[in-house]
């Protein structure tokens, strides 16, 4: 560590993506300031906490290598068989954990909990500084560093302040201003959806299923959540997507029981329901001079694919192990800012990255377009992945995040013990 620089790294954004990386980094040694715009706290807004994600597998591996996963185990549901659909459509595609030979395809876990196992970890850390609430305004390069000018969050009234570090990490979400401060563009597309999300009570048992059925204005993704209870993630067209969010409970239920069908029974609406927009945002590059982005500030995606997160995990930890083996070969000229090691995890990243931003995008735009004679054609190629092993065993791979990191398979079959 080098003591002129307030830390070593600055990471702005303490959601999902930049509370993780900053304790991955913060484990291989390296100082940490933590910046959050909102309170460092607990999410106390009631539809926020709705919310779930679905973790691959090779993320349940990576959070128990951080000591994270006991805490998150308690409130995650394991997602043992994976069922696609479409609708109107014979077509369907089953994947099961068992073929695999691993206990569970992916998890479902609350973000409230996700935060809270995070936050608390991260309160824990000495060598991390969480600055809260504080808002990244604007960046400067200085010898060796950068300078980060904040102000205070919210209505706070706290002052502006200046942070030094050595590496600073943008991820401060899509409309990441760290990503402008530097000047890199990004590849900026609306869906023209929004996602509904809420949680709903199955008359029949969920048996560690996860439900994705395509419709014609979008999928609809009923995931097991806990024992009891489903979460629902309802891809629609903007205008129906808010007549739905305010329409009463009875009508609520009869259109969701008419496009995803009745494999569970009635479905009973138990929780708020809560809305967001949904886009695709590309940066340009994900990296800069001493910088890097990660998460929704490198690359924001549709959820239909369940790879927004899982992606920025796999980012977060690659990162560190990267910071680790220079740190390691560097010894006293050890500088996380170097242009060149930068570059280098930039490269590497890449072809991940690519591949599950344009596999997401696929999935949207081939099973959410209403042009005619497409129906059959969708059914059939459902139909054609079912009985196309080599085809599936490729999506379940990537469902559980295990196709696409090779230097992380590497790590999870070492951890694990799974040859797969
Ligand atoms: C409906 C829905 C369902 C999803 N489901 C899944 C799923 O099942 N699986 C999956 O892998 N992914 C899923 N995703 C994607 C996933 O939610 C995100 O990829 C993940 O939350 C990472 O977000 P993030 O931390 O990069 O950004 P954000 O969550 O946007 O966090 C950014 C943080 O930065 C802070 N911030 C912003 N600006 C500043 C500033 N100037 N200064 C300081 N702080 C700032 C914000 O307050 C915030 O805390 C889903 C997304 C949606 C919308």
């Amino acid at each position: 560590m080098t003591h002129e620089f307030d830390a070593d790294i600055a990471v702005v954004g303490g959601g999902l993506a930049g509370a993780s990386l900053a304790l991955a980094v913060a484990e291989v040694g390296l100082s940490v300031a933590l910046i959050e715009a909102r309170p460092f706290a607990v999410v106390d807004d009631p539809a926020a906490r709705e919310r779930t994600t679905a973790l691959s597998y090779g993320t349940r591996v990576l959070f128990e290598r951080l000591g994270l996963w006991p805490a998150i185990a308690n409130s995650a549901e394991p997602i043992e068989t994976l069922h696609v659909s479409q609708k109107d459509s014979f077509g369907r595609v089953r994947v099961d954990a068992a073929e695999y030979d691993v206990p569970a395809l992916g998890y479902v876990a609350a973000n409230a909990a996700m935060i809270e196992a995070l936050q608390d970890r991260l309160e824990a850390e000495p060598r991390v500084s969480v600055v809260a609430p504080a808002t990244f305004e604007a960046l400067t390069e200085i010898d060796g560093g950068v300078a980060l000018t904040l102000g205070g969050g919210g209505d706070t009234g706290a002052v502006r302040q200046t942070l030094t570090a050595r590496l600073v990490v943008g991820a401060d979400g899509a409309n990441s201003s760290v990503r402008y401060a530097l000047g890199i563009g990004a590849k900026h597309d609306e869906y023209d959806q929004r996602a509904l999300i809420t949680t709903l009570e199955p008359e029949k048992p969920h048996g560690g299923t996860a439900f994705e059925r395509f419709t014609p204005d979008g999928p609809i993704a009923v995931l097991p959540r806990s024992a009891q209870s489903c979460a629902l993630v309802w891809t629609l067209p903007p205008e129906r997507a808010r007549e739905l969010a305010a329409a009463d409970t009875a009508t609520f239920e009869a259109e969701l029981a008419t496009q995803f069908g009745t494999r569970l029974g009635a479905l009973k609406l138990t929780g708020r329901r809560g809305s967001f927009p949904l886009a695709r945002t590309l940066c340009d590059s994900a990296v800069a001079r001493r910088s890097v982005l990660i998460g929704n500030a490198g690359h924001a995606l549709h959820p239909a694919a369940a790879q927004g997160f899982n992606l920025a995990v796999r980012d977060a930890l690659t990162l560190a192990a990267h910071l680790t083996e220079q740190k390691h070969l560097a010894g006293a000229d050890f500088d996380p800012g170097d242009p060149d090691w930068l570059a280098a995890w930039a490269e590497a990243r890449r072809p991940d990255q690519h591949r599950i931003a344009n596999f997401t995008d696929l999935v949207v735009r081939t099973f959410s377009n209403r042009l005619p004679g497409l129906g059959m054609a969708r059914g059939m190629a459902l139909f054609g992945l079912s009985i196309a092993p080599t085809i599936r065993h490729d999506i379940a791979r990537r469902s559980m995040g295990l196709a696409v990191a090779p230097a992380l398979d590497d790590l999870m079959q070492s951890e694990t013990g799974h040859d797969r």
